[in-house]
């Protein structure tokens, strides 16, 4: 969607093409019983800095609320209930009270995750910035493991979980395989103010509607690649494909922001080399979602939580094998509650629980479709929904009796309707790793999207602009980027 918009914005011709019946992706949501629920997007980090101004950029910031979400962690093995607070000094007090002994640590590790974020140049949408295709490799923490810091700092084991957990579960990569500048570049935003869009990531998906109305943009949907039709010349060129409809569309030059195996699926008739097949097959899954949606009936009088919540249910206090398919039973379980209006106009308050799974525990399943999977994938679900239940009453016992199961979803829900495993952050970001980002082996095929650089929403409008910059070239980039400043600061004025 980001980069459909920016390249209508200098006039091109977009042409978008969804899978699904709906465009949106994970960004999408849905009703049962007139209640809007999130497919996967929750929640974000606030909208100060670059990711505020993509937005900006893209004629959106001024429609998104900002919703503050109240945020809490249960470490289940010592019943203990952390109430965070937002802002990294804040939380830098609570832990250092809470931790005693540990300031110092803390100290240093928050100046080092502040250190990383400023300096990582491509989050600012400055002109003079640089603006690498290559990946984020840029300080030596990029080639550290997580893991292999930790070892070093000696945290106490449920600080370290407090600490690190969050951003390990917004990327599904364990702590054995992430970069420490990778987990810094999700923590910091996330260490100073969670929040959600006031209408979800539906809010985002609507205004892309009624922009890509305005500028032309075409949308496809229930539409993907068939075929890619190569040119007969030296290079590996494709300016015609067909579609799985049979329609035909020609085009200069086509961007892919589905998954890597997809993308490779997709252009493998025409790869003359074995590298790129490898490279692609080398890469792992990030986790998946079993998620439960639930309406929540009338609070207890006197009893009035905020607008927004989440709780963080962590089964085990051991990092070292959070979201890895080595321990899959060390889960975490996000709880989390909305207040917002139904499509009646009616006050309506959801509950959303969701907790990391791996394909390993549907395998039995993976070769059925929605709708078609048998009995023993039901009871299945119930179980699952059952212990999620049980996990949420645990936290939130005043929920007890007053949830209206609305719909659940397991990996492989997911799946069929997202991407080819229904991880919910595409692949793993691994230290050491290059993703598949910008020029493809077909030359003027490109990708960009949450496989890209970072997983979740910033990482994927953050490689759309980086990918677009490279397309249209410096001088128009730089002429976009200072009109923009311009206009920023006479609205400022
Ligand atoms: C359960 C879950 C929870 C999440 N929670 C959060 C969160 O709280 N915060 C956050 O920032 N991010 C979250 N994410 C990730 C976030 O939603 C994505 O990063 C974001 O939507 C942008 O990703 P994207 O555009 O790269 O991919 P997606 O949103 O997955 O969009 C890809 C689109 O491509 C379509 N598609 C796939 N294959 C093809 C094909 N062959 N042809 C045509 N179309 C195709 C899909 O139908 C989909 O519409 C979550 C994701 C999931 C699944």
């Amino acid at each position: 969607m980001t980069l459909a918009l920016l390249f209508a914005r200098q006039g091109a011709r977009v042409c978008v093409l969804e899978k699904a019946p709906f465009p949106g992706g994970s960004m999408a949501r849905f009703l049962r019983n007139s209640c809007p629920l999130d497919t996967g997007f929750h929640f974000t980090t606030s909208l100060t800095g670059a990711f505020g101004d993509m937005f900006r950029f893209l004629g959106m910031r001024e429609f998104l609320r900002e919703v503050t979400v109240d945020k809490k962690i249960f470490l289940a093995e010592s019943k203990r209930m952390f109430h965070l607070p937002h802002g990294h000094e804040n939380i830098l007090e609570y832990y250092a009270k809470e931790f005693p002994g540990t300031r110092e640590k803390l100290r240093n590790f928050f100046d080092l995750e502040r250190k990383i974020y400023e300096n990582t140049p491509l989050f600012s949408l400055d002109e003079n910035t640089v603006s690498p295709l290559t990946g984020l490799n840029f300080s030596p923490e990029d080639n550290i493991v997580l893991a292999d810091y930790l070892k070093k700092q000696n945290f106490p084991p449920e600080l370290e979980l407090l600490l690190f957990s969050f951003a390990i579960c917004c990327c599904g990569t364990p702590a054995e395989e992430i970069s420490l500048s990778t987990l810094c570049r999700i923590s910091y935003g996330l260490h100073d103010r969670l929040v959600r869009f006031d209408g979800g990531g539906g809010a985002v998906v609507s205004l892309f509607l009624e922009m890509a109305r305005k500028t032309g943009i075409r949308i496809l949907t229930g539409t993907s690649v068939a075929k890619c039709v190569m040119e007969q010349s030296g290079k590996t060129l494709c300016h015609r494909i067909i579609t799985n409809k049979g329609q035909e569309i020609t085009f200069d030059s086509c961007v892919f922001t589905t998954h890597p195996k997809d993308i490779l699926e997709t252009i493998s008739p025409a790869l003359k080399t074995a590298d790129f097949r490898e490279r692609v097959e080398s890469f792992q899954e990030s986790c998946g979602f079993f998620t439960l949606w639930a309406k929540i009936g009338p609070e207890k009088e006197g009893n009035s939580p905020a607008d927004a919540s989440l709780i963080s249910y962590l089964s085990k206090t051991r990092l070292a094998t959070l979201m890895s398919p080595k321990e899959p039973d060390n889960t975490a379980t996000g709880i989390m509650t909305v207040k917002e209006h139904d499509s009646n106009g009616e006050n309506c308050e959801t509950l959303t629980i969701f907790e990391n799974v791996f394909p390993e525990e549907t395998a039995l399943w993976q070769d059925t479709a929605r709708g078609n999977r048998g009995e023993a994938y039901g009871q299945y679900k119930a179980k699952r929904c059952a212990d999620l239940l049980e996990k949420c009453y645990t936290v939130r016992p005043d929920l007890r009796g007053r949830l209206q199961i609305l719909d659940s979803a397991s990996l492989l829900t997911y799946r069929d309707f997202l991407s080819p495993f229904g991880s919910a952050y595409g692949i793993r970001q691994k230290s050491g790793q290059f993703n598949i980002f910008g020029r493809l082996p077909v030359r003027n095929f490109y990708a960009a999207g949450q496989n890209a650089l970072l997983p979740g929403a910033f990482g994927a409008m953050q490689s759309s602009f980086i990918l677009w910059r490279k397309m249209v070239g410096e001088p128009a980039y730089r002429q976009e980027i200072e009109n923009f400043h311009k206009s920023k600061g006479s609205e400022n004025r």
